[in-house]
């Protein structure tokens, strides 16, 4: 018998990746499926930035780069902070790692352990949970509600604060419900933290430049009264639809960028070199492929929100953010997972039950619109007779 350590068994995982497999199996048996399910855009890398990459290969950037990321893309990274946020960043304070993930992975490894209390959006991405119990810590849920628009609420955070919180993550635009949370929150937020000088923050920012309906985005940098102990997590995933190429950053703290970098060192010693080029190429490019994509997903939003609140049974709140809309489904009567397979095996829809986000998303289903206007209006179809 292998003698796995017991923390495995605290390990989660993300069930969008359970429905997309079976959801292949159903498409492999012939069944036509409209993926809903899936939290990556739908689009191609913009054409330059796949030419930088392969341009960078020609080049013969083969070798390793600083563990922390090459300096023209930690400088490209915080030159975008400033044209979007009006931010001063030092790109010394940026570390590159691969993808989104691996920041909060580090984050919660640097500040989790048992006795200290992490505390995380539910619902809200899975693997914030997952990673906090796999440290030993003690996750705290900070709830999410819909009549609240899914947003924080600065006093349900500060509430919960005890001498044995060690790092508050929060989320917006959010998965799984494209919640935004407004200015006047983050400013009661960062305020209320001036109390608590032992906490550290994590804001989740990958979905930034998804906002809608002239909503604008406030980043955690905006406060320089915490950026002592702020963790701003964004990267190239969704915005750029760069999802397999692996690339996201951190602007840590002073006291904070020899651990995580200590952390790269040990994990991954860089992100592949032609994936940084790329990211340098998408950063100081033009920016249009990023207004189109986003003019189709502001149109696919306001279709989707139209088209589940006509389904019996099923309201949803308008999403602010991200590219998610996450209707509550309770007066269907059935609960978030028999929703999510009768309309995966019945209607051929892939949608996510939203306990796969926590235990309080139940009631509740996520649709993912990155997919043509065409398909999910026709999936909504497909779901409209079960329902009646
Ligand atoms: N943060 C949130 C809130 C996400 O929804 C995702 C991806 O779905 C990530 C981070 C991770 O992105 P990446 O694919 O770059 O690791």
């Amino acid at each position: 018998e292998l003698r796995f350590a017991s923390s495995l068994d605290r390990l989660g995982t993300e069930s969008a990746f359970v429905v997309l497999a079976r959801a292949q199996q159903l498409a492999a048996q012939g069944k036509d499926i409209i993926n809903l399910g899936i939290g990556q855009p739908d689009f191609q890398t913009p054409e330059h930035i796949v030419e930088a990459g392969i341009k960078a290969l020609r080049d013969g950037h083969h070798g390793y780069t600083p563990a922390n990321g090459i300096p023209a893309l930690r400088e490209a990274v915080a030159a975008d902070l400033h044209r979007r946020h009006g931010v001063e960043v030092n790109p010394d304070n940026v570390v590159v790692v691969p993808g989104g993930k691996p920041t909060m992975f580090f984050a919660v490894l640097m500040f989790g352990q048992p006795g200290a209390e992490i505390m995380y959006p539910n619902p809200g991405f899975p693997i914030y949970e997952s990673v906090i119990r796999y440290s030993g810590a003690t996750p705290v849920p900070i709830a999410l509600r819909e009549e609240e628009g899914f947003a924080f609420s600065a006093e349900a955070v500060l509430d919960q604060i005890t001498d044995k919180t060690s790092l508050i993550i929060i989320n917006s635009p959010a998965n799984p419900t494209g919640g935004v949370t407004p200015k006047e929150e983050i400013d009661k937020l960062v305020a209320g933290l001036a109390d608590h000088p032992h906490v550290t923050l994590m804001s989740d920012e990958i979905y930034s430049n998804m906002l809608y309906g002239g909503r604008k985005h406030v980043s955690l940098l905006q406060y320089p009264e915490i950026r002592d102990r702020l963790i701003m997590l964004d990267g190239w995933s969704k915005t750029y639809a760069m999802t397999g190429w692996r690339l996201g950053y951190a602007v840590w703290p002073d006291a904070a960028v020899d651990h995580v970098t200590r952390l790269c060192i040990n994990d991954h010693s860089c992100v592949n070199a032609a994936t940084q080029y790329a990211g340098i190429a998408a950063l100081n490019g033009p920016q249009d492929a990023v207004d189109d994509m986003m003019v189709h997903f502001d149109d696919r939003r306001q279709a989707i929100v139209q088209a589940l609140n006509e389904l019996p049974g099923v309201r949803c709140s308008d999403p602010g953010g991200a590219f998610y809309a996450f209707p509550n489904i309770k007066g269907t009567g059935m609960t978030s997972k028999q929703a999510q397979d009768r309309i995966l095996e019945e209607a051929g829809v892939a949608t996510v039950a939203g306990t796969s986000f926590g235990a309080w998303g139940e009631g509740f289903l996520r649709f993912s619109y990155a997919n043509s206007k065409e398909n999910i209006l026709t999936a909504i179809d497909r779901i409209k007779p079960l329902l009646s």
